[in-house]
């Protein structure tokens, strides 16, 4: 199917969870994850409509930084080494898996003066073994230490829930990130506003929705799997 095909569908479904949860659709941003195919294919997104592309890997995502034509905004979804902090800056515009101090410290050094790293953190709810990100437990503290970081600004949280069937089974995971940003937001800082939710993806975005998400990330049912 071409990628509009897919998009009306997404953009129905969107309305459909946004109307069940009364909130209004504008407030979700969609999020093209184009880490499966190929450049055409991320264009094709593009002249589609979407505004938003993520990727995983930096050399694949700034391959495609570089050639892709329109206004786009670019986020880095994936594991970052801290050793390739400086390349990514230039080019995405959020990053979505900020989960260590030591992260913060690089992204900070290599930004440029008075610019901002817009940056999720990426929290492991379920406590999987094989998904990154830091505990519930764990945040509080660390978004105090980011603060000496003056370049990274903390927009949000983001989280990947496990692959299920049962999409209800992710639901309390939703629920649990939307509480801990807005423990995070009542404290008002001025380094972390942590307005965002990240979550949601091909298989469980419609809950993710319906539990607050304000940036869904969407490669398979969007623009397909190509590798
Ligand atoms: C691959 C990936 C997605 C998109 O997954 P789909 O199931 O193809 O929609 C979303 N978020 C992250 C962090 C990913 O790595």
């Amino acid at each position: 199917m071409s990628v509009t095909e897919n998009l009306t569908i997404i953009q129905d479904t969107i309305r459909a969870a946004c109307a069940r949860s009364n909130r209004n659709p504008d407030t979700v941003n969609l999020v093209a994850v184009t880490k499966y195919v190929s450049t055409e294919r991320a264009q094709e997104a593009v002249s589609a409509g979407i505004l938003h592309l993520g990727e995983n890997r930096v050399e694949e995502g700034m391959e495609k930084w570089q050639v892709i034509d329109g206004d786009v905004n670019w986020h880095f979804i994936g594991n970052l080494q801290s050793r390739k902090a400086k390349n990514i800056i230039p080019a995405f515009h959020f990053i979505h898996s900020l989960d260590r101090l030591s992260l913060a410290k690089e992204l900070d050094k290599r930004a440029e003066e008075g610019q901002t790293v817009r940056c999720f953190v990426q929290v492991n709810v379920t406590g999987e073994e094989s998904k990154s990100g830091l505990t519930p437990a764990e945040l509080p503290a660390f978004i105090e230490d980011v603060k000496q970081y003056t370049s990274v600004q903390i927009v949000g949280l983001m989280t990947m829930a496990p692959y299920t069937e049962d999409v209800e089974t992710v639901r309390p995971a939703f629920k649990q990130l939307r509480e801990l940003k807005e423990q995070i937001e009542q404290k008002e800082y001025i380094h972390a506003p942590c307005h965002e939710l990240s979550m949601g993806m091909s298989n469980d975005y419609e809950v993710a929705i319906e539990e607050g998400a304000t940036y869904i990330r969407i490669g398979t049912s969007l623009v397909g799997k190509e590798k």
